[in-house]
């Protein structure tokens, strides 16, 4: 049975101080993952995870992970912003970036973020604009399909993203004419991946790689980032991810690889964001309505402008009915938000416990891609954020919009001066 990380008593109580529907977040959870990871990788002296601001783009929570010795790795301008207003500076920012603007690349040369470049292209692009640090990275994608022990795993011919291996050796090259002394190397080649083999044969992948750039190109290679994609388990009958044996496994190819070619000295960096956060949210909500039609429906205070996975991909979110988790689940629900949207379902199908109105109804795994990927569509304002502190107490991390923030693009004055 998968349990929710706040008890019934804690959660009424949270909720006599902040109105639902909220994302609430686990301090004392994500610090005890952020500690797993850096132990499942302490063989590596360089090792550092670069937290993927992305997944839950929150100060308090970035500093939580700086506590932790985490950096954090960043894709846009504003997340950049974020990143140097939590005081992380220079190497401890990864700017992962893909179609990147001008002004991007800019600010992030003004923090002294180390570059992933996502394109051969940016190379010129970057040296025009902001000129080649000494320090860079180049993501890799060695197209056709990437599969663990005969399951295809994911599609990386068909994804956007990196250089070709070609493209590499030449980006390679091309940098190092153009000043860059210190390199990185970067893939991303499966999401949410539930087997404790990715990132071994992820590193296999990338460590054959630096090898050979090493040889042909002589380029000194620091750091091998194997990114984000480690994932959790989002239903009830999945196993969780060891991190530890991630960890052994990942050094076992590291022996294997780079330790006889003579680079011992590489570091092993991480992107992870799902891993690190998803199982330390979850959005807490109250049933509001029940509809019964042609099935029967319970409708949520909250909506997929709080919580997009469900409508985007048909993600599964457990729920836990609060007070009910020894119940029978003996009625069958589809469960909504109010979006004048048929896919704005949270589960459809759901065998749960019967659902009375006014029930706190707790979703699962909310987060890292929770909040984050909330938007305004039918006017629906973004919800609160709330941390559970490692004390027990409950503290607003953001507050909810009110209907000012949704009207503050606006400029009104035109319109107010003919009436
Ligand atoms: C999204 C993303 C991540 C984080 O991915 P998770 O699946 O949350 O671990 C890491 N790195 C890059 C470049 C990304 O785009």
């Amino acid at each position: 049975m998968k349990k929710t990380f706040v008890t019934k008593g804690q959660l009424e109580h949270i909720v006599s101080q902040f109105p639902t529907p909220f994302h609430l977040y686990d301090e004392k959870g994500i610090r005890a993952r952020a500690r797993a990871l850096k132990a499942a990788f302490a063989w590596n002296p360089g090792f550092k995870e670069y937290f993927a601001v992305k997944a839950t783009p929150n100060p308090f929570i970035l500093k939580i992970l700086q506590e932790e010795g985490c950096g954090v790795d960043c894709s846009s301008l504003t997340e950049l912003m974020m990143a140097k207003a939590c005081g992380f500076t220079g190497e401890d920012i990864m700017f992962s970036s893909n179609d990147t603007p001008e002004e991007d690349f800019r600010y992030a040369r003004s923090l002294e973020a180390t570059i992933n470049l996502d394109d051969i292209t940016h190379i010129d692009f970057l040296d025009s604009i902001a000129g080649i640090p000494e320090l860079i990275s180049c993501r890799f994608n060695p197209g056709g399909y990437f599969s663990i022990a005969n399951n295809i795993m994911d599609n990386p011919g068909d994804a956007k993203y990196g250089f070709t291996k070609e493209q590499i050796f030449e980006g390679y090259k091309k940098l190092q004419q153009l000043g860059a002394k210190r390199f990185g190397l970067h893939a991303f080649l499966a999401s949410n991946t539930t087997t404790n083999d990715y990132y071994p044969e992820l590193a296999k992948i990338l460590f054959r790689l630096a090898v050979e750039l090493k040889k042909e190109t002589g380029a000194q290679i620091k750091f091998i980032n194997l990114s984000g994609g480690v994932g959790i388990p989002y239903r009830p009958d999945q196993d969780p991810v060891d991190i530890a044996v991630v960890g052994e496994g990942v050094r076992r190819a590291f022996e294997e690889v780079l330790v006889p070619a003579g680079m011992e000295d590489v570091s092993i960096y991480t992107e992870l964001g799902r891993y690190m956060l998803a199982p330390n949210g979850c959005l807490v909500t109250r049933a509001i309505h029940e509809k019964h039609t042609y099935k029967d429906y319970i409708g949520l205070d909250a909506c997929a402008a709080n919580l997009m996975r469900p409508a985007m991909y048909g993600a599964y979110h457990h729920i836990t009915v609060m007070g009910k988790e020894n119940l029978p689940c003996d009625h069958k629900y589809d469960v909504t938000g109010g979006l004048c949207e048929n896919n704005d379902k949270f589960a459809v199908d759901r065998m749960l416990p019967q659902i009375d109105i006014g029930d706190l109804v707790v979703l699962h795994d909310t987060g890292a891609h929770g909040f984050a990927m909330g938007y305004n569509y039918n006017g629906k304002l973004r919800s609160a954020e709330i941390l559970l502190c490692e004390d027990g107490n409950a503290k607003l991390i953001r507050r909810a919009e009110t209907p000012k923030d949704y009207f503050a693009t606006f400029d009104f004055t035109h319109l107010f001066d003919k009436i």
